[in-house]
């Protein structure tokens, strides 16, 4: 599958059309960026290394029943997806508080939730992707109700699924952010990437921070942790 015209160019990916309408090539790049882009680095190996993490997640995803824009990997950094229309949001979950939910309302770091927290934050980066709720979401026209709570409730399910994930390599899954997106058809799929990147995850034992905290808070090697992640996922 030949990489067409450059459809869109993000942050840390690339989207290609490719000779069908429905179907696009997601490329992978290796810059990181932070605090509202205020930070930008680039580290050789990152984007393999995601694209890595990522196809095992959305492999095991799909496996558990959840409807992805994957159809296939190509190489080590390109991804053959659905072409989506991605709703505006940031669909986050927390399990145990910290990040800007400590920021905004002085909660102390580190408390293991009784609940998982749904949120979701305007994709807008003039704007600092400001969190919303449901209605605000409906009233911007970024989704409909019905599609709210088909998103919620996949969220709800994969957050499941990623925290036993995570545990087997003794990470705690601590919060993430996903993105869906919707098809000519209507169908709501999940979408972008999960990986260290996306997700907060700590060492069952010692609370070590194995995620882009890393790069953020500059206190360690983003690759060597990147790695590590990895070789635990990949450890029988
Ligand atoms: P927080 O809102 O505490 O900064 O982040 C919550 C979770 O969402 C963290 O796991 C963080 O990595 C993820 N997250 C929030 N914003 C972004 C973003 O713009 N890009 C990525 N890749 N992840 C994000």
């Amino acid at each position: 599958m030949e990489k067409g015209q450059l459809l869109y160019d993000g942050k840390a990916k690339q989207v290609y059309a490719t000779d069908k309408p429905d179907e696009v090539i997601m490329h992978y790049k290796d810059d990181a960026t932070a605090g509202d882009g205020a930070k930008h680095e680039q580290f050789s190996g990152k984007g393999v290394l995601n694209h890595t993490i990522s196809g095992i997640i959305f492999d095991m995803l799909k496996e558990a029943g959840i409807k992805t824009h994957l159809i296939e990997k190509l190489n080590d950094r390109d991804d053959l997806v659905k072409k989506v229309k991605i709703f505006p949001l940031e669909v986050i979950v927390r399990n145990i508080t910290t990040g800007s939910f400590c920021r905004r309302t002085g909660c102390p770091e580190g408390l293991v939730l009784d609940e998982p927290i749904f949120e979701i934050s305007y994709k807008n980066d003039e704007y600092h992707d400001p969190l919303i709720n449901e209605d605000h979401a409906v009233a911007m026209k970024l989704c409909t109700r019905e599609e709210y709570a088909t998103i919620k409730q996949e969220t709800l399910k994969i957050n499941e699924l990623l925290k036993q994930f995570f545990l087997a390599f003794n990470l705690k899954l601590v919060d993430f952010k996903i993105e869906f997106g919707k098809t000519e058809d209507g169908e709501i799929l999940l979408a972008d990437e999960i990986s260290p990147d996306s997700c907060r995850l700590w060492d069952v034992d010692t609370n070590k921070k194995y995620d882009k905290d890393v790069f953020r808070q500059s206190t360690g090697d983003l690759i060597e942790t990147y790695k590590a992640v990895l070789a635990r996922m990949q450890k029988k």
